[in-house]
């Protein structure tokens, strides 16, 4: 497994949401982060069905552009009763032609669950992949998830995206009504950092 070495870390994401708890999660380990939108790097297509080819283009994309490592994350939330989607879609479904809107992408999963007759709880997860590329063409790949329900209407103001939606197995709060520090001690996205940390980082 090869290491990351050096104080501050390129992250191949434009999305602020996510460049924040990444941000917390290194913070730790003495390790800042740089976003893809400071560097002024455009936004790759994300052309896979997977997670991880996702996780690969972005992060060698930004790899290649820079000469500096850098890391990627592809994420999304898979809800059983409808076979997994929106999963590497999840944020297409917010997509409004004029920025993105999550009221929009999580209404949408309740509607589609009324409609498929489901019975509750609907059970899903939260899934990420994290990719650290080297500009040589190297990477190291760590996937997590975190395993919840879909629940309805939406609570709280905190996180991203689709938070107030999901409640994590042997909780009675959603994403949404966790304070960051609480949520990135069990997030899909903790999960895969504690493995990229102890194969990059240690
Ligand atoms: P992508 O990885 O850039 O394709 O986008 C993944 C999408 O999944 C994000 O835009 C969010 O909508 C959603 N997502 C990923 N992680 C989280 C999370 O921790 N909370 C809420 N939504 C998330």
């Amino acid at each position: 497994m090869r290491k990351f070495s050096g104080d501050t870390l390129l992250v191949a994401t434009h999305n602020a949401g996510k460049l924040d708890e990444i941000s917390s999660l290194l913070k730790p380990y003495g390790v800042s982060v740089i976003g893809a939108a400071e560097k002024g790097l455009p936004e790759p297509e994300e052309t896979e069905s997977t997670f991880v080819g996702n996780a690969r283009i972005k992060a060698h994309a930004a790899a290649k552009a820079t000469g500096l490592p850098a890391l990627s994350d592809d994420s999304g939330i898979e809800i059983d009763a409808l076979h997994g989607k929106p999963g590497v879609w999840t944020a297409d479904w917010a997509e409004t032609g004029n920025g993105r809107d999550f009221v929009k992408a999580m209404t949408r999963a309740h509607d589609e669950l009324v409609q498929s007759g489901a019975p509750q709880p609907w059970t899903a997860r939260f899934c990420c992949t994290l990719v650290l590329a080297w500009p040589d063409g190297h990477d190291e790949v760590f996937p997590g998830r975190v395993e919840g329900r879909v629940v309805w209407p939406m609570r709280g103001n905190e996180g991203h995206g689709y938070d107030p939606v999901f409640q994590p197995d042997g909780y009675s709060i959603t994403f949404g009504e966790m304070d960051g520090p609480q949520k990135n001690r069990m997030s899909h996205r903790a999960d895969a950092f504690a493995k990229l940390v102890q194969g990059c980082f240690d």
